[in-house]
């Protein structure tokens, strides 16, 4: 399974994401988690992304576009991906499907986990509390989702243009929504 989710900040992605890697046996891939492991680990790149991240900001496209060819072949080594916070930009999304293509490894299916805003801010504001994550705060939950609005949902136009993107519902409980998303991909892998 090659597939990517596509959603705004707290709508699920990182928790659907681990649910279908591991039902298909693909690699998993978030951007953020490999940002904030630079971030934790102290390395110069994590000290160049930090401030970028703690305001809710998007790091620069060449440095992600790098860090994802560096970093999918390996997680792809079994034959599928889950991409979790990448692409967010439509430069990135253009990067990745030449990428994607090149390695032969094409994109099968684009999830877009729909939630309104009020309810990703309740979920944002509620992770805070065990998250210890410097963006989970109101003034930055705002700018993030400004920044979604701007950046990343033209996406869901290139992806419905390659005829490979599926909305899903994104605001029942955790587990209405994997089987949601199980039962398209499910589909798609059969
Ligand atoms: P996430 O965990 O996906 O919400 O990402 C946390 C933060 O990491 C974002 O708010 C951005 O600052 C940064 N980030 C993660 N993925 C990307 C990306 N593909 N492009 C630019 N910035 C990113």
């Amino acid at each position: 399974m090659r597939v990517l989710l596509l959603a705004p900040p707290g709508a699920g992605k990182g928790t659907q994401g681990v649910r279908i890697a591991e039902r298909y046996g693909a690699g998993y891939l978030s951007t953020g988690d490999m940002l904030r492991a630079e971030v934790a680990s102290g390395s110069e790149l994590g000290a160049r992304v930090k401030s970028i991240m703690d305001s809710g900001g998007l790091v620069s496209d060449e440095l992600m576009i790098d860090l994802l060819r560096e970093r999918l072949p390996a997680a792809a080594a079994g034959g599928g991906y889950v991409l979790d916070g990448f692409p967010r930009t439509v430069p990135q999304a253009d990067a990745a499907w030449t990428l994607t293509e090149e390695l032969g490894l094409p994109l099968e299916a684009v999830v877009l986990l729909e939630v309104d805003d009020d309810t990703v801010t309740e979920r944002m504001l509620a992770r805070a509390a065990v998250s210890g994550r410097a963006d989970d705060n109101e003034a930055t939950i705002r700018n993030r989702l400004a920044v979604y609005k701007e950046k990343t949902e033209p996406l869901v136009a290139f992806y419905a243009a390659k005829g490979i993107l599926h909305r899903i519902d994104g605001s029942p409980t955790i587990d209405e929504v994997s089987v949601a998303v199980f039962d398209l991909l499910d589909g798609i892998a059969g």
